[in-house]
């Protein structure tokens, strides 16, 4: 009886309560998971799996030598990717993170852009923002991503040692005094890994990330790669 009772209860409930689409928060269809048709079909992807000089490389490498830099997305204002990010980061749906990431891997690992990356590192929040948010949003896509590579993730090495205000908030300019040294490299004395993937969720400036690569590369030595789920070049 229960089995019988419990999938109609849930039907009953979808329809009051559909389950929405993060990126035009229109219902999913039931046959639909996290992300609907229309949204995967009409996200701007980026072609950085294989074009391993894109635009995005080129940019990050004015600041020191990165290997490689994929971004799944373009990110722009008030699109389907700004509402996926925002449902993403402030609302608690991590399972966004994780189907992107299967989304992305499979090019991934078809054009081998990270074949010489031997670890996976999520960018860290601070630990108050950590607590207030109640996990990392690039956790689960790091995961993921990781799972797919068959590579380590590693969390503990790398803690954000200051509090960063919003850099939606800042001046281009001023971002980089804001994200100076925000970044502390912990135990890096035990350190194997040789070339990190530092995972991030958009990509602006690019100075939260050449910040924690940075510190990285101070500590360790070694290479440094990025991924992120958007980007914005501008
Ligand atoms: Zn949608």
């Amino acid at each position: 009886m229960k089995n019988l009772v419990l999938p109609s209860l849930r039907s009953f409930a979808a329809i009051f309560f559909p389950k929405l689409c993060p990126g035009c928060m229109n219902p999913l269809h039931e046959t639909e998971r996290v992300i609907c048709w229309v949204c995967q079909l009409s996200l701007p992807q980026t072609d950085h799996p294989w074009d391993f000089q894109n635009e995005l490389w080129e940019k990050m490498n004015q600041f020191g030598r990165i290997e490689r830099v994929v971004s799944l997305f373009d990110f722009h204002k008030n699109s389907r990717v700004q509402s996926l990010l925002h449902q993403l980061k402030y609302k608690g749906q991590q399972e966004i993170g994780e189907f992107l990431g299967n989304w992305i891997a499979p090019q991934i690992m078809a054009s081998k852009v990270f074949s010489e990356v031997d670890a996976v590192l999520p960018l860290p929040l601070h630990p108050e923002r950590f607590q207030q948010r109640g996990y990392n949003q690039v956790q689960k896509f790091s995961d993921c991503l990781a799972h797919h590579l068959g590579l380590p993730v590693v969390n503990d090495l790398v803690v954000r040692k200051k509090k960063t205000r919003s850099l939606v908030k800042i001046k281009n300019t001023d971002r980089w005094e804001e994200v100076d040294n925000a970044f502390a490299v912990k135990g890096y004395q035990n350190n194997t890994f040789k070339h990190f993937l530092l995972v991030d969720d958009v990509i602006t400036t690019g100075a939260t990330l050449s910040s924690c690569a940075n510190a990285l590369l101070e500590a360790c030595g070694g290479s440094i790669s990025f991924v992120a789920l958007a980007s914005r070049l501008s």
